[in-house]
């Protein structure tokens, strides 16, 4: 009886040993994860860390182009003379014909929407946006042919909303850049390009332009 307890109280405290170690364990893999966390602390920039990035850019020594050689590059440009655009609002078809002024914007579409998706879980703290309503002709009848355009829309916690008219996939890819929080982008498949020569641009996108500097 005495050795049932003895056994007992023996796996008992081993149990406990075991359990302890296992929450060290985890103690220890959370601070681990803490630590690679800070990059996306980074991420969730307050308006003064963009404007620090920003200056972080505008001061780096320009660094050099990286091109990894030519990728297979598949222009998405259409076989046929025009565009179809579908709006998701409504499901009506607006046909823009390649001498339409919208043509280049919503020939980029699907382009433009796949690194707004990958942007977002970067631009932490900044709500991103596309707004294509000015292509569908049955949400905006009455505009003329040089006013259908695409606008990205950046709203941040403060309240503050940035349109950028007629935005292209070029301007995407240097946000994408930036909030990646390095001082490139990447360009064209592999190779990286600096940021430094588009900081202008990037002032403008996020509605920093005229600030400070
Ligand atoms: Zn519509």
């Amino acid at each position: 009886m005495l050795f049932i307890q003895i056994a007992l109280v023996t796996m008992l405290l081993l149990g406990l040993t075991v359990l302890s170690a296992c929450t060290k364990q985890a103690n220890q893999s959370d601070a681990k994860s803490k630590q690679a966390v800070t990059s996306e602390q980074i991420q969730a920039m307050s308006r003064e860390d963009i404007q620090r990035a920003l200056k972080r850019i505008e001061s780096s020594h320009t660094p050099t182009s990286q091109k990894m050689g030519a990728m297979c590059y598949e222009p998405v440009a259409p076989a046929s003379g025009y565009f179809e655009y579908v709006c998701p609002v409504d499901g009506d078809k607006t046909v823009f014909s390649l001498k339409s002024n919208a043509f280049d914007q919503a020939t980029h579409l699907q382009e433009l929407r796949g690194s707004v998706e990958r942007l977002r879980p970067l631009a932490k703290g900044i709500a991103l946006s596309l707004d294509e309503g000015r292509l569908c002709a049955k949400c905006h009848p009455a505009l003329p042919d040089a006013e259908r355009f695409v606008s990205l829309v950046l709203q941040y916690a403060d309240g503050r909303t940035v349109r950028t008219d007629r935005v292209t996939p070029e301007d995407l890819k240097y946000l994408t850049g930036f909030f990646s929080g390095g001082l490139s982008y990447l360009s064209q498949g592999p190779d990286q390009e600096p940021l430094k020569p588009k900081v202008a641009r990037l002032k403008e996108l996020l509605g920093e332009k005229g600030v400070g500097t």
